[in-house]
């Protein structure tokens, strides 16, 4: 109680300067800590501390990964990707900040923190390569500005989370009779591999660096889009989402819900989109696939029946258009155990990047 009593006695002057002592010092510890720490990032140390491994696509379209370490010797701080990737021509580097350069592996340099440099240009960082890779996810915006030019009239029908194995399995399994007789091409969506991501990149013909849409929290692109365009042409547009707004677009949208709670919104979207024939630029964005394979897993029996059924409604739909038609996804998807998932996207990996691209044209 007396102890107490002398602690409370003390409580105002006192304690602060106690307080104002202790804190000084916590902070002398801390600098110290910053210095020691700056002093282990000094160049000299750092040449001998190459941690980085970057993921690689080979030419193949198989993964593999890149231990930069053993390619530098001591003192060395720039190595050319010939060396590390040789023989390999075109390479697609794609930035951490969601950049895209397309360049030929001899004009690239690359340094211990794995920051390349594309004919003496300013470094940046990288995410990952492939090698010799396809045309990429912004074609779409390019075929459709294209067809707008022509005059004619455009349906994007977007099958959220199919990716390019996905579409090659369903189409030796014979589970895509329609979409197998389509003109098909592997294309490379952007990094991260996420809906909103690529979805941006679809509608705008640019990389993330660009959008500014490079999260899952980011739904505004800070570029114009094929639906500013067809606008601003005169031409009537519509978009037929399912139940959220992923990105923020010009012209009108719907949602929809799953009304009939069947478990899917496609039903809805599909209906939705049969009321919309007569725009000049339509997108329908099912997102069935992407769920299926959440769930069930990209390569499970679940997935392959839905694959099965967006081919009949995929049908349906370039049945009814006038116009010319591109089919196509926003991701993949590679197999997961994740609290309750079997499937999941996002990584720097063959089956999350590559998606299919099809196109039909009018008539
Ligand atoms: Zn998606
Ligand atoms: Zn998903």
């Amino acid at each position: 109680m007396k102890i107490t009593c002398k602690k409370s006695g003390i409580n105002s002057k006192r304690t602060q300067q106690l307080y104002g002592v202790a804190l000084f010092a916590a902070v002398l510890f801390f600098c110290s800590l910053w210095t020691a720490g700056c002093a282990n990032n000094t160049p000299v140390a750092a040449t001998t501390e190459t941690t980085v491994s970057l993921p690689v696509i080979k030419a193949d379209g198989t993964d593999s990964v890149l231990e930069l370490a053993p390619y530098f010797t001591e003192n060395q701080q720039t190595l050319a990707v010939d060396e590390l990737l040789p023989g390999d021509g075109l390479l697609a580097l794609y930035g951490a900040d969601g950049s895209i350069v397309t360049a030929d592996s001899g004009d690239c340099l690359l340094d211990r923190q794995g920051r390349v440099s594309v004919k003496a240009g300013e470094p940046f960082l990288l995410q990952g390569i492939i090698v010799n890779p396809p045309k990429f996810i912004t074609q779409v915006a390019e075929i459709t500005k294209q067809a707008l030019g022509q005059n004619q009239r455009v349906m994007i029908i977007y099958l959220d989370g199919f990716g390019f194995d996905s579409y090659q399995e369903a189409e030796k399994l014979g589970k895509i009779p329609f979409m197998a007789g389509l003109q098909a091409e592997k294309v490379a969506t952007v990094y991260p591999s996420i809906t909103p991501v690529a979805f941006a990149a679809m509608v705008t013909g640019q990389t993330p660096d660009i959008t500014g849409v490079r999260a899952r929290a980011d739904h505004q692109p800070a570029c114009s889009s094929i639906f500013d365009l067809a606008l601003a042409q005169g031409r009537k547009t519509f978009i037929v989402e399912g139940d959220k707004q992923i990105i923020k677009l010009a012209g009108e949208a719907e949602f929809n819900p799953d009304m009939n709670g069947d478990g899917s919104t496609d039903d809805e979207v599909f209906a939705a989109a049969l009321s919309n024939m007569e725009v000049d630029l339509l997108l329908v964005h099912f997102h069935g696939i992407d769920d299926a394979c959440h769930n069930s897993g990209p390569h499970s029996q679940e997935a392959l029946t839905v694959i099965n059924k967006t081919d009949e409604l995929v049908r349906d739909l370039c049945r009814m258009w006038p116009g010319k038609v591109i089919i196509t996804a926003d991701h993949g998807q590679h197999e997961v155990d994740e609290d309750g998932k079997e499937g999941n996207h996002g990584d720097f990996r063959a089956s999350d990047l590559f998606i299919p691209l099809l196109t039909r044209e009018a008539g």
